[in-house]
């Protein structure tokens, strides 16, 4: 889909809208005519057996500012943003980056986790706002309790990989197949009917492999629009001032609330919830994807 942006794009700036009104069609063809861009393979693979997860495509990486919603090419290794013609609902490899409306998408992920979660769970409790929940698979296995608890009070899940592996897109369709699978099975042994229709690839490491494996599963991938950087921990009041400055409508925010300490996360979202709900309409992913 990119390339077939890029070159449309050039030739035919006009082509935007008719790109835009059937989107999931020049998908389809842009998937099967453009073969994975080497650059987007294992590049990323770093911290794949880091105990700290982080969604962050390489640690060295230019980390998109507050508000830089569409991250230029030369940010990130990941494709396709900023381009003429692109459609801004879109991402990476045709990843879902925002909400597609106005309302604000807060995601947590690497959960669940016994010290933060809870603590996430009662502050979203308290102002009575939604958010997704991306779980990797041995932690909804060991605290299934909290896979219950997030289901409950009315949020979304979405699948986070089984142990976080950064390089999983550059396995086999085989493999990765069997992991979110894996991930799917056990957060389904904490709740047998609960939804799981996101899939987010750790590090944001995507590839053409397990974006495809991911929609034959069901799972629309889902990328983000704000990272905060709160993986880097540095410290609740700069973590609620990038996701206070950062946001805009239809984002979608990248927190943790596991994979390290993440208390500043959790304190960030304390502070920032008031005026983020006094400015936007705050809540989970449609459950059943989009
Ligand atoms: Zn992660």
């Amino acid at each position: 889909m990119d390339a077939y942006h890029r070159s449309t794009g050039r030739t035919l700036g006009i082509i935007t809208l008719v790109v835009s009104a059937v989107l999931g069609a020049t998908f389809l063809i842009g998937r099967s005519l453009v073969p994975d861009p080497p650059r987007h393979s294992t590049a990323t693979a770093t911290g794949a057996d880091h105990t700290e997860f982080a969604d962050q495509s390489a640690p060295s990486s230019t980390e998109p500012g507050p508000g830089s919603s569409r991250t230029p090419a030369s940010a990130e290794p990941t494709p396709s943003n900023g381009q003429p013609g692109h459609d801004p609902d879109i991402g990476p490899m045709g990843t879902r980056v925002t909400t597609g409306g106005n309302e604000v998408a807060l995601t947590f992920d690497d959960g669940p986790n016994p010290d933060y979660t809870p603590q996430v769970l009662a502050i979203l409790r308290e102002y009575h706002v939604t958010a997704t929940f991306c779980v990797v698979g041995q932690n909804a296995e060991a605290y299934p309790w909290l896979i219950q608890q997030i289901v409950a009070e009315g949020h979304t899940l979405c699948n986070h990989s089984w142990d976080h592996d950064v390089a999983l897109g550059s396995r086999s369709p085989e493999r990765i197949q069997s992991d979110l699978l894996r991930t799917s099975a056990a957060i389904r042994a904490a709740v047998p009917d609960a939804p799981i229709a996101w899939y987010r690839q750790p590090g944001g490491a995507w590839t053409y492999s397990v974006v495809t494996v991911a929609r034959e599963l069901g799972m629309t991938p889902l990328h983000w629009t704000l990272d905060t950087s709160d993986w880097q921990m540095p410290g609740a009041t700069k973590i609620a001032k990038s996701v206070l400055t950062g946001v805009q409508p239809g984002s979608i925010v990248l927190l943790h609330d596991a994979g390290g300490n993440r208390q500043g996360t959790v304190n960030a979202v304390y502070r920032a919830l008031p005026e983020l709900t006094d400015r936007f309409d705050v809540r989970a992913l449609p459950k059943r994807g989009m």
